[in-house]
């Protein structure tokens, strides 16, 4: 899947850094969450998982995106 962006197609190493703020927690309302990168890759996206016993909150962002 390419992006729409004709101005932007040189750019495919983005700097994307996602806070822990931005998504919101399923199970725990008070999780900090802690994301590391796990195994599962679709396409150009990876996984990345709380490790937070209580949360396990999951999402796929891009290569190259870093959850701090
Ligand atoms: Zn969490």
């Amino acid at each position: 899947m390419e992006p729409n962006f004709s101005d932007n197609e040189s750019n495919n190493e983005h700097d994307v850094v996602i806070q822990p703020e931005d998504i919101k927690p399923i199970t725990d309302p008070n999780c900090a969450h802690h994301f590391v990168q796990d195994s599962d890759e679709i396409g150009e996206m990876v996984a990345w998982v709380c490790n937070k016993p209580k949360c396990g909150r999951g999402v796929f962002l891009p290569k190259g995106v870093t959850i701090t």
